[in-house]
């Protein structure tokens, strides 16, 4: 896609601190460096965000991340475990519409980088949970 960003890297049009390529993805540093070793694990083939991804592509692109996550937490002994995080969708943080996963490495609890899940557990009762539940097995038997 010529406007995407990620694409130029891709392509090459634009620098990165490429750590791997090969002929499905790219994993480069991530600008923002939330903690040491950020890195971008991306698709080389254009696509928005994971409700865009065939099985094909997504066990393509998946089995390339535990050794790139290896390869990061040797590279510094420091590194004590790592957040891998994807964004889709403007609400859930997306800036950069060209699918990507961040690979987070972590230090301390206190090295900046924070993720809250919200416990509303106490909010539901039975009911609602199953209508939850229902409504998403539904679209999944509808996907078959
Ligand atoms: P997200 O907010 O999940 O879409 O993440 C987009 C990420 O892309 C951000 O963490 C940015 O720091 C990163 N980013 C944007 N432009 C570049 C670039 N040219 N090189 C490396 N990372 C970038
Ligand atoms: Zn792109």
């Amino acid at each position: 896609m010529t406007d995407c960003i990620f694409c130029k890297i891709i392509n090459g049009d634009i620098p990165s601190y490429t750590v791997y390529e090969d002929d499905v993805v790219k994993a480069f540093l991530d600008i923002s460096q939330s903690t040491p070793g950020h890195t971008l694990v991306v698709p080389k083939k254009h696509v928005k965000d994971m409700f865009e991804y065939d099985e094909d592509l997504a066990a393509a692109v998946f089995s390339r991340i535990p050794k790139i996550a290896r390869a990061i937490k040797k590279s510094n002994p420091a590194i004590k475990g790592m957040n891998i995080v994807n964004n889709n969708g403007e609400v859930a943080y997306q800036s950069v519409f060209h699918s990507h996963i961040h690979l987070i490495p972590r230090y301390t609890t206190e090295d900046g980088f924070k993720m809250i899940f919200t416990d509303n557990g106490d909010k539901y009762d039975e009911a609602k949970y199953k209508e939850i539940q229902e409504a998403i097995i539904k679209q999944l038997e509808d996907e078959q």
